[in-house]
């Protein structure tokens, strides 16, 4: 399917960003985890994981078509 680790999970702040979806996803932090799903990510670290707003506010609008 071609799908790349487009993910970032910030385990410092539980914040997951989306690649190239706001400024936090560009300038990684030491603390950044990979993931190719957002799955995945809940899989790491379960309920701790908030999506950042901005990412999905641009990952609404990519589905909605
Ligand atoms: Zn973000």
């Amino acid at each position: 399917m071609g799908v790349e680790k487009k993910y970032f999970y910030n385990a410092k702040t539980h914040r997951l960003h989306i690649k190239g979806c706001c400024r936090f996803s560009e300038s990684l932090p030491y603390n950044t985890v990979f993931f190719d799903t957002y799955d995945d990510a809940l899989a790491y670290d379960g309920r701790s994981v908030g999506l950042c707003k901005i990412c999905k506010k641009k990952a609404d609008g990519e589905h909605r078509q």
